[in-house]
């Protein structure tokens, strides 16, 4: 067994590591928190009051409040004031998976090369996942946005904001959540981003409805392979011309 590094500190006398004690609150929400995922308490349903969590853990109002505090801001429980109120189990949503991977890239810095990698490694397969998986009104979405985009093309705000839509949309008809997620996270902090470093140009432009046409085409026609190649190819341009050195015009978003 390897000593831990508290053991190598220890003075010759000492016999024992100092014991973290967590605290009384992290220990309730844990347990708290374990019963929500498990399933014993559903979205909707109210936890045991305050006064009862007091009665039935033995730890202080001040322990159960900082406790029920932990879990409303991992979203699993929202606070609801007045006579019928108390702590309704809330299952977290894709946004607060979103939320908490965009904050970690905003506090953390993650560069544009990052995040454009990430796009090439999901876009291409949540393109195909579309392409197998799309219902009719999913495609209905994605095509209308499309037609949308196309009429845009020379109206640079609406048609940055019609390409986020098109590709979100494109995403959700994955059916895939955790990777759905992934691309909601980190889709605001590249439109951010592209909108501070660059301009776009007609040429660019035209090119990006080219490729989203054809993709849109293998999407409707359910050819996984072709959706999951030109959807590569699409993004792979993109962060070529993205992350070029001495950008002088720029891309369209991709
Ligand atoms: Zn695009």
């Amino acid at each position: 067994m390897k000593s831990s590094p508290s053991i190598a500190k220890l003075n010759s006398r000492s016999v024992i590591a100092p014991v973290a004690v967590p605290k009384a609150s992290d220990v309730l929400a844990g347990r708290l928190r374990d019963l929500i995922i498990q399933g014993h308490f559903s979205p909707g349903e109210f936890l045991p009051s305050e006064r009862d969590l007091v009665t039935q853990s033995g730890l202080s109002r001040t322990s159960v409040r900082d406790a029920l505090r932990v879990l409303e801001s991992e979203g699993l429980i929202a606070v609801k004031a007045g006579r019928a109120g108390g702590s309704m189990v809330t299952l977290p949503g894709r946004e607060s998976v979103a939320r908490s991977v965009e904050l970690f890239v905003r506090s953390h810095g993650i560069r544009l090369a990052s995040l454009l990698e990430c796009r090439v490694a999901v876009e291409p397969t949540l393109a195909r996942l579309a392409a197998q998986r799309r219902t009719p009104s999913q495609l209905e979405e994605i095509t209308r946005i499309h037609e949308r985009f196309v009429a845009s093309v020379d109206d640079v705000p609406r048609y940055k904001r019609l390409n986020l839509d098109w590709h979100l949309a494109i995403a959700r008809a994955s059916g895939n959540e955790p990777l759905t997620a992934l691309m909601e996270a980190i889709s605001a902090p590249i439109r951010d981003a592209m909108d501070y470093q660059h301009v776009t140009t007609s040429e660019l432009r035209r090119a990006a409805v080219k490729a989203h046409t054809v993709i849109l085409k293998a999407i409707e026609e359910q050819d996984d392979e072709a959706a999951f190649k030109r959807m590569d190819r699409h993004v792979s341009a993109y962060r070529d011309v993205a992350t070029r050195p001495n950008l002088i015009t720029a891309p369209t978003t991709a």
